[in-house]
């Protein structure tokens, strides 16, 4: 008796994240893990169900020189661990879908192609992404592979939220504001509307801060505003991205400090955010520990940054019914929490700073006209949900 699973992969410039799920029935985690420093000194992190130790361990250089070799590296471990497992489907992230794709697709040369052209969209995720999907077709030549994109989730916001003011041309040409974290909103708005169906069906802003930080506005379940744009650096102050800066500093330094426009971007990408602002970390705990000004400042930005942009998007939503938090920091970070939260009670907010400190789902007080709430966030379960849909259907439609 074989298994039936679905492996997720999420391939990064250097990393490949991966998860199996059982999807004899609802999708159940079987195991996830990653492995970092890809093609440098690789390194395995994997928790492979109940009762096994976490595997951590250095690859060799040739276990993990690139995408196609990681991945066999990693199914090897999982065929150690599940031999009875056969995955019919393999659902890939993918960090941009374009104007066109607001569903997960199954993947085929057509879609692959129209993909391929995304890239200048997203240079330091999408080809990455796309060479996880080769390589798992490569190894599973004959399952079904599945891309979920993070910017789908968005994909109807209104025109007004979803243009530059820009000369027309260029919306035509696919400079939009996509927005991104798509996933992991789904998965919160998705939980929410399990656990409070009525705050779901109201104005809702997700806040999800982790190295990577977005923020984003939900009516009755969908997108209508984010703090991302056309890339992923837009908005607000991340572990190492700088978040929405007037254009004009770009013009500066390529033209003042005669700067290339690779310097400026790894500056904006790399160099940038909480590690640039603070010039110590892009770790949050440790910029909370640190007790230094410059790593108070950073925090005091990231802070008021949140505060300024939850204004914005209740007002694009016309108020507000709930603030939910997910993300490392939002999960993990009372103090930050507290930090956003405290008087904010203008827009409806009131924080139970004993619920919030004791790791509660719900952290407002019961007088709070709007819920603030604790959702942690499962992207992978988004990816597994919607590959086995779409295994499903085609096994429905070759029936
Ligand atoms: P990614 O965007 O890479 O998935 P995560 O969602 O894992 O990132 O979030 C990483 C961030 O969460 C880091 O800044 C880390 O310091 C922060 N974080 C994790 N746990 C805590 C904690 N207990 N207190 C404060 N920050 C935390």
């Amino acid at each position: 008796m074989t298994q039936p699973v679905t492996l997720t992969l999420n391939a990064g410039s250097s990393s490949l994240k991966f998860s199996l799920y059982d999807i004899t029935g609802a999708p159940v985690q079987l195991a996830i893990g990653n492995v970092e420093n890809i093609g440098r000194q690789p390194r395995l992190k994997a928790s492979l169900g109940d009762g096994v130790p976490r595997v951590e361990r250095e690859l060799s250089p040739s276990e993990a020189s690139d995408h196609p070799s990681t991945l066999k590296t990693v199914l090897t471990l999982l065929r150690e661990h599940f031999p009875k497992a056969h995955a019919a489907v393999v659902g890939h992230r993918v960090v941009h879908g374009g104007p066109r794709f607001s569903e997960p697709m199954a993947v085929t040369d057509e879609v692959m192609a129209e993909l391929r052209t995304l890239s200048p969209f997203a240079p330091i995720h999408q080809p990455h992404n796309l060479a996880g999907i080769e390589a798992a077709r490569a190894a599973f030549p004959d399952a079904l592979q599945v891309a979920c994109f993070d910017t789908a989730f968005h994909r109807h916001h209104p025109k007004a939220n979803d243009v530059f003011a820009l000369p027309r041309e260029y919306y035509d040409k696919g400079i939009r504001r996509y927005g991104f974290h798509g996933l992991s909103y789904e998965y919160v708005s998705g939980e929410l509307k399990r656990i409070a169906p009525l705050l779901h069906a109201g104005r809702v802003v997700v806040a999800h801060l982790g190295n990577g930080a977005s923020m984003c506005g939900i009516l009755d379940g969908r997108s209508v505003a984010s703090t991302m744009g056309f890339t992923a650096l837009d908005g607000l102050p991340m572990g190492t991205r700088c978040g929405q800066v007037d254009p004009g500093v770009i013009f500066y330094m390529v033209q003042q400090e005669g700067r290339t426009i690779d310097e400026v971007r790894d500056i904006f990408y790399n160099k940038s955010g909480l590690l640039g602002l603070s010039g110590i970390s892009n770790d949050m705990r440790v910029l909370e520990s640190a007790g230094v000004p410059e790593a108070n400042e950073a925090v005091d930005y990231f802070v008021f940054r949140i505060r300024r942009e939850l204004g914005g998007l209740a007002a694009a939503l016309g108020g507000l019914d709930a603030l939910v938090f997910c993300g490392g920091i939002g999960e993990n970070s009372r103090k930050i929490r507290r930090r956003i939260c405290d008087g904010m009670d203008w827009i409806g907010i009131e924080l139970d700073h004993d619920r919030n400190d004791s790791g509660a789902q719900v952290i407002s007080t019961d007088f709070s006209r709007a819920r603030i709430m604790v959702i942690a966030t499962n992207e992978e379960i988004v990816i597994a949900r919607a590959a086995k849909r779409l295994l499903s259907e085609q096994a429905g439609a070759g029936a």
